[in-house]
């Protein structure tokens, strides 16, 4: 049996980042470069102005106000998308819109709420500053620099700034191909009416979601009864995938054949059990290099097997450097009991006070009771020597989901 934090050890050692592949630079949101993105072009590429106004030379407007405007020549206007060889001289001024490039000769935009423009003239009310309402090419981004570094992962903004520095490819790590194969006699499907000793298989659509909240696609293989040649069948044909997850059947009981069929294909186990509750036995290993996990058949004990220890082997295969979910403390607002020599982990609901999280668990917290995890925004990991908590105890929580804020009516 190893601590969890062996257990964790050993997966992170054999999940590497996968090779780079091209993508299409707004299919590859998600994904994490595999090398810098250096900006072919200053961004924005020429000095624009900021404002619907007039452009002027800064000089010309100084002493200008409401009640003394200075009277400009509006020579030319330039629109958006368009240019004008217009070069503004001392007295004039040319009407310009957002966007729209700086005319030669002039430094400044007067918005046009700081104007009257009558006929050919137009009346300053203001004195601006040289640079004033310009967006000076080059400001958000320098021609050669570096703006996305390899290991940054894409985002809806990155997705943005490729766009309009024209990179329609990037080079990122391959996402990780997963299936999910469910294992026991007694699972049927979702649309299948139960037979005594039947309930239906949930662990292959839990583990199914897990994976999509990181932007996978899993393949699901169905369900393999259990016996010996159904079960090497399947898991022979998962071991075609970068990782393999199976539920169930990886314990000591006599139709447990996962463990066996993993050998006979040459799955190299690191290890079978984890001093954890629930979710004690897992075994992992590699065959060619596809992670093989054997999560427990216990719906909780599956889906927190995959929270701590799938889930940073999932980020990691796609190039992720931060794969760990930040730990907080947090304060119990209960008395549990934790005599197990394990590292406990407890489903809670956890709330904000302050500066403080508080912790409830979320009722029943047995391994197969899928309420609990239904409830829970958060797992609490009691150490293994715990004889039981006592409200007011600190404790280490892990979130499961990003804050929110409720509305307030
Ligand atoms: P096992 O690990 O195969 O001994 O299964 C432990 C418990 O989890 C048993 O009560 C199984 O019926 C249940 N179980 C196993 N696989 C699934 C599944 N895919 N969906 C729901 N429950 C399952
Ligand atoms: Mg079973």
């Amino acid at each position: 049996m190893v601590t969890m934090q062996e257990a964790l050890s050993l997966i992170l050692k054999e999940a590497q980042p996968l090779p780079a592949e091209k993508k299409a630079f707004w299919e590859a949101q998600g994904f994490v470069l595999t090398q810098d993105v250096v900006a072919p072009h200053n961004v924005p590429p020429f000095d624009n102005s900021a404002m619907d106004g007039f452009a002027v030379r800064a000089v010309d407007t100084a002493g200008a106000d409401v009640d003394s405007p200075r009277a400009l020549r509006v020579r030319a206007s330039v629109a958006a998308g368009h240019t004008t060889g217009h070069r503004v001289v001392e007295g004039e001024a040319v009407k310009i819109m957002t966007g729209a490039p700086m005319p030669a000769g002039a430094d400044a935009v007067v918005e046009v709420e700081s104007t009257k423009e009558e006929g050919d003239s137009v009346f300053i009310g203001k004195e601006v500053r040289s640079g004033e309402n310009v967006r000076m090419a080059g400001e958000d981004v320098t021609e050669g620099s570096i703006v996305l570094p390899e290991g940054s992962s894409i985002g809806p903004a990155a997705v943005g700034l490729l766009a309009s520095l024209g990179h329609s490819q990037v080079q990122v790590h391959r996402k990780p191909r997963v299936a999910v194969l469910a294992t026991g006699s007694e699972l049927v499907g979702v649309d299948q009416d139960l037979a005594p000793g039947q309930i239906r298989d949930s662990n292959s659509y839990t583990a199914a979601a897990q994976c999509r909240t990181l932007g996978l696609d899993p393949v699901r293989l169905g369900v393999a009864p259990d016996d010996k040649e159904s079960t090497r069948r399947l898991v022979g044909e998962g071991l075609e995938y970068d990782v393999l997850i199976t539920s169930g059947g990886v314990s000591v009981g006599e139709y447990d054949f996962v463990k066996d069929v993993q050998d006979e294909l040459g799955v190299d186990r690191r290890f079978w059990r984890v001093a954890m509750k629930p979710g004690r036995p897992l075994s992992f290993g590699v065959r060619d290099g596809t992670l093989v996990f054997g999560v427990p058949g216990n719906p909780v004990a599956a889906m927190v097997s995959f929270e701590i220890f799938i889930r940073p082997a999932l980020l990691r295969l796609m190039g992720h450097r931060k794969v760990l979910r930040p730990m907080r403390k947090a304060v119990l607002q209960e008395q549990t009991h934790n005599r197990h020599g394990r590292v406990h982990v407890m489903r809670v609901k956890a709330w904000r006070e302050g500066e403080r999280w508080l912790v409830s668990t979320t009722g029943p917290q047995g391994s197969g009771i899928l309420r609990s995890m239904v409830l829970a925004n958060g797992l609490v990991l009691v150490p293994e020597d715990s004889r039981g908590l006592a409200a007011g105890d600190e404790v280490d929580l892990l979130l499961l989901e990003e804050e929110r804020e409720e509305l307030e009516d």
